[in-house]
């Protein structure tokens, strides 16, 4: 729009913002702003106020229209102990910043730290994540929806029994093995620019879930696993496959590898739901990452694994320059419901000021880090990937287990729970 033209109020706010053009599956948003506040503290890098700047920019762009809105409940201690070991779930739920002296060994134990610290309320917030990933799975699983969101979860570094790399309950697993009771195959894809480790390491054995991550890797930067030599164990030998790359991958680069690796791995092992995490900090100037992608980049890889039609769930993940990464969740939303959006961000949004000097959804994010991905080295890394995926059985055979659906997300007793929670809360 030039400087010399601007709408009144009143036809911009009659301006269509979300233009849908094409054939769309049933979408649905899982969101609990509750998540918002919570401060990991003032130097550390995950601030979950990033997820208020991207609501904001959804909603101003009339994206909840295409899609039906949840606000899920937290995770309970139930559903987190599915995976996670039950000392460590009793020590979040119990440890505040003025009593974790009382728990001398848990610092070490527990990975507690510079990463991971100890803050008010941090057990709620990791339910509140994990709980809207959760309702996402119970949609996708029971067939409400074909495409189910959640940008507070994708939080893949937490182990069974420690947390890791700002991650306290891993959603993700949670997730993946509410889908295994309805799903025989699930297929995690992560393009967070770090390794999704805690989400292979918890189906290292499994080949009912394959996991495929691109992320940076040279054996120091974080979380210095994710080698092409990975690929599982046991019954789950060859289910785990890894793209590491090199500082500074471009856009072109990446989604070439991308599509060309997913599109493989889809033939073989032929998924009947996805999980993608969308961790953005792959984007070029990230805080943490390393990576060259533009916003359209990042998306294409989202837009490209929707096209296959198979169900799936879309998660955050990291991202730390908060900006561009509302930026980034605002524009995949969109390619989820299959909409376009107007580059030029709406004017009435909060924080508008936050998005100069370009007040652009797609800014230039390009060229700030050295490429250091030869053409040899990406050539080498995906003849490797292709030789690793002839092990892999055409469709496995997997015998489909009949494990008693919980798609209302409760059973009796945590109905109960939350009952009597709800009626205290009241009183
Ligand atoms: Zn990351």
């Amino acid at each position: 729009m030039s400087d010399t033209f601007t709408f009144d109020a009143k036809t911009e706010a009659s301006q269509p913002k979300c233009i849908v053009s094409e054939y769309n599956p049933k979408v649905s948003y899982h969101f609990n702003e509750e998540a918002i506040p919570y401060h990991f503290g003032s130097h550390h890098p995950m601030k979950p106020f990033r997820l208020m700047l991207t609501d904001n920019l959804v909603l101003n762009y009339g994206l909840q229209d295409h899609m039906d809105w949840y606000k899920p409940r937290p995770a309970t201690k139930e559903e987190s102990l599915e995976f996670h070991n039950e000392d460590y779930i009793d020590f979040l739920q119990k440890v505040t910043p003025t009593t974790l002296q009382n728990f001398p060994d848990a610092i070490q134990k527990f990975n507690i730290g510079d990463d991971c610290p100890i803050f008010d309320g941090l057990y709620r917030y990791a339910s509140i994540c994990a709980g809207a990933s959760l309702d996402a799975s119970r949609k996708i699983a029971n067939k409400q929806s074909e495409i189910a969101i959640n940008w507070s979860g994708g939080l893949h570094h937490a182990k069974k029994f420690e947390a890791s790399g700002f991650c306290y309950i891993n959603d993700i697993v949670l997730s993946i093995m509410n889908l295994l009771r309805t799903h025989p195959r699930v297929l995690y894809v992560d393009i967070d620019v770090h390794h999704g480790d805690g989400v292979q390491e918890a189906f290292y054995l499994s080949d009912r879930v394959m996991t495929l991550s691109f992320h940076k890797y040279d054996g120091y930067y974080f979380p210095a696993t994710g080698k092409l030599d990975e690929v599982g164990a046991e019954e789950g030998k060859h289910y785990a496959l890894n793209v590491p790359l090199e500082d500074g991958i471009t856009d072109e680069q990446y989604t070439g590898l991308y599509k060309s690796v997913l599109s493989q791995v889809l033939n073989k092992f032929q998924p009947s739901a996805i999980v993608l995490q969308c961790g953005a900090d792959s984007l070029g100037g990230d805080r943490l990452g390393v990576f060259n992608l533009n916003i359209k980049a990042h998306a294409e890889c989202v837009k490209f694994t929707k096209s296959f039609g198979i169900p799936m769930m879309v998660l955050g993940g990291g991202g730390y320059t908060p900006r561009n990464v509302s930026r980034l969740w605002t524009y995949e939303t969109a390619v989820c419901v299959g909409g376009e959006l107007n580059p030029d961000l709406p004017k009435n949004i909060p924080f508008y000021d936050y998005f100069g000097p370009d007040y652009s959804l797609l800014p230039k994010l390009d060229g700030k880090v050295e490429n250091k991905n030869t053409r040899a080295y990406l050539e080498n890394t995906h003849a490797s990937l292709m030789e690793r995926l002839r092990y892999l059985d055409s469709a496995p055979s997997v015998e489909f287990q009949i494990i008693p659906p919980d798609l209302e997300g409760k059973n009796e007793d945590t109905e109960k729970a939350l009952q009597d929670a709800a009626e205290d809360s009241m009183i």
